[in-house]
C-alpha cells in the first residue's frame, strides 16, 4: 500500500458522495490507513453541504475506530486572485485545507491562460491557511509547472496527485507526468489521494502508483506515504491540533 493518510475524502454531506464518514474509517481501517482528511466541499459548489456542517464537525471525535480524522474542507477557488470560498474571515477552524479549482462554479466558464491560472494560484500560496492544492492537474486549468512546484514547495503547500482526477480522464496523464517531473527536479513534496466518493474506494491508488513508478518517483517525496512524518509536517503548520 502507497498511503498511510488519505487526505482527500468526501462524505454523504456531499450530496453527490455515497458513504458516511463511518463507512470511511471503517475501510480506512480494514486498508491499514491510520489518518483519513474528510474534506468536503465548500459552499460554492452546488450540492455542498450546509455551512453548518462545518461549524459542527466539532462533535466527532479525534479518531473513529481508531483512524485519527482530520476535519477539513475542500475550498473552492473562485477566482484568478487567490480567492476562496470558506477560510478567509470563516468562523470554522479547520484542519486541513485542501484548494481545488472546480469549473462548475464560473458563470460561463472559459478555459483561461496559463498564465491566468498560474497567477491564480500564486495568489492562493499567500494564504496561510492553505494546506494542499486539489487536483491541479485539471485539463481545465493550466499550469506553468516549474512556477507553481517552485512556489508551492517555498510555501509548504502540497501538491496533489488525485487517483479520482486521473481515473475519470479529468487529468491527463500527460499532464500528470509533466507535474510529478518537475517536483522530482525541484525535490517538492507531493501528497497522493483518492478524492473519494464511495467508501470502497478508500486508499485505492492504482493508477497513481503505476505513474510513479514509471517516474522512479521518489518515496520520500510522497508526504503522506508515512503517517508519522506527515504528522510532524502537519503540527508544524497547525501546532495546536490534539493529534
Ligand atoms: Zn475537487
Ligand atoms: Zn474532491
Amino acid at each position: 500500500m502507497l498511503i498511510e493518510a488519505d487526505l482527500h475524502t468526501h462524505t454523504v454531506a456531499s450530496t453527490h458522495g455515497f458513504s458516511t464518514i463511518t463507512e470511511n474509517c471503517v475501510r480506512a481501517k480494514e486498508s491499514g490507513v491510520k489518518c483519513l482528511a474528510m474534506t468536503d466541499h465548500g459552499p460554492a459548489m452546488p450540492d455542498s453541504p450546509h455551512i453548518w456542517h462545518f461549524g459542527n464537525m466539532r462533535v466527532l471525535p479525534r479518531k473513529i475506530l481508531g483512524v485519527t480524522v482530520l476535519k477539513g474542507v475542500e475550498a473552492n477557488i473562485i477566482d484568478y486572485d487567490g480567492g476562496l470560498d470558506v477560510c478567509d474571515g470563516s468562523p470554522y477552524k479547520f484542519e486541513f485545507v485542501v484548494a481545488s479549482y472546480h469549473r462548475y462554479y464560473f458563470e460561463n466558464f472559459e478555459r483561461q491562460s496559463e498564465e491566468t491560472v498560474t497567477k491564480g494560484y500564486l495568489k492562493l500560496l499567500e494564504n496561510p491557511s492553505v494546506d494542499m492544492i486539489g487536483h491541479p492537474t485539471t485539463k481545465h486549468f493550466p499550469v506553468d509547472w516549474r512556477v507553481l512546484v517552485s512556489a508551492a514547495k517555498e510555501a509548504g503547500v502540497l501538491l496533489e496527485l488525485n487517483e479520482s482526477s486521473i481515473r475519470d480522464g479529468k487529468s491527463p496523464k500527460e499532464t500528470v507526468v509533466e507535474m510529478l517531473l518537475e517536483c522530482k527536479k525541484q525535490r517538492c513534496p507531493i501528497a497522493v489521494n483518492t478524492d473519494s466518493h464511495f467508501w470502497g474506494t478508500i486508499a485505492e491508488t492504482p493508477i497513481s502508483e503505476q505513474i510513479l513508478q514509471e517516474l522512479g518517483f521518489p518515496r520520500g517525496l510522497i508526504a503522506n506515504a508515512d503517517w508519522a512524518e506527515l504528522r510532524e509536517r502537519i503540527l508544524k503548520r497547525r501546532p495546536c491540533l490534539d493529534i
